[in-house]
């Protein structure tokens, strides 16, 4: 009798959860962001590794990941991170250990001393809580608070050392005062919108880049033959993005109600 009730109880709060997902605590969002591994929902801990989208993973996670996702037979339509085709789709994170960082414990309060934030910004020394923007450059994959890096760069320079590594990534998205959705620089964790700017700017590349392969292996009389039939395999690939699209979502929405869901058990 106990138990039933128990389960009755638990099973309406997880749907309960799911109806009222924007209502989740905001503080609990942002903790989760940026010390969860996006797919494992373990703790993020070096090797940690990010995709056009700003994610933050821990590396292993995902190289297992593709791992399972071409050995099984019967892909899961429920892939959550459907975007990232292979290894090639992701950066290596070189990031700061935040020097406060103690994990969470039922004993530890919070202070100012503690942080249960892993990492912080190398140029400014604040912590990667979510507060302020973070972004990583593509070409070498250091992490840094954008202020921090914008204090850095001149305005006259396109070509700019990394103030961390050195290594020269073009700033000129940077220097125009507007983050651009794909380009040298990748804003983590970003909100929604700029999520779906990105998204659209990741997958317009990916369009591009896959016409440009094709072009080269056609010829000139072929091309006025497929026109129709790229049109379709075009329509199709939409269409395929667009389910991937949503299945990602709802696989993102049920790890988080897994979570919760765990978290008030
Ligand atoms: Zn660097």
């Amino acid at each position: 009798m106990g138990n039933d009730g128990g389960s009755i109880a638990k099973r309406d709060e997880l749907v309960r959860t799911k109806a009222s997902l924007e209502k989740v605590d905001p503080e609990l969002l942002r903790q989760s962001l940026w010390t969860i591994c996006s797919l494992s929902r373990q703790p993020l801990s070096p090797p940690v590794a990010s995709d056009p989208l700003g994610r933050l993973y821990n590396k292993d996670a995902i190289v297992q990941h593709l791992l399972l996702r071409h050995s099984e037979a019967s892909s899961s339509k429920l892939d959550p991170i459907a975007h990232i085709r292979g290894l090639r789709d992701i950066t290596d994170l070189t990031l700061t250990p935040n020097t406060l960082y103690r994990p969470a414990s039922p004993t530890t309060a919070a202070s100012d001393e503690h942080s249960v934030y892993p990492f912080m910004c190398p140029l400014s020394s604040k912590q990667m809580d979510g507060k302020q923007r973070f972004v990583y450059i593509v070409g070498c994959g250091c992490v840094m608070s954008a202020t921090g890096l914008k204090s850095t760069i001149s305005a006259s320079e396109e070509e700019t050392p990394c103030p961390v590594c050195s290594k020269p990534f073009n700033a000129a998205g940077l220097l125009k005062g507007k983050q651009e959705a794909t380009g040298s620089v990748v804003t983590i964790n970003p909100a929604r919108e700029e999520e779906e700017d990105m998204r659209e700017a990741m997958e317009k590349a990916r369009a591009e880049q896959a016409a440009k392969k094709k072009t080269k292996a056609r010829t000139a009389d072929q091309a006025a033959e497929k026109g129709t039939a790229q049109d379709d395999a075009e329509k199709a690939e939409r269409k395929r993005r667009k389910a991937e699209r949503k299945a990602e979502q709802s696989a993102r929405i049920a790890a988080l109600t897994a979570e919760l869901a765990a978290e008030q058990a």
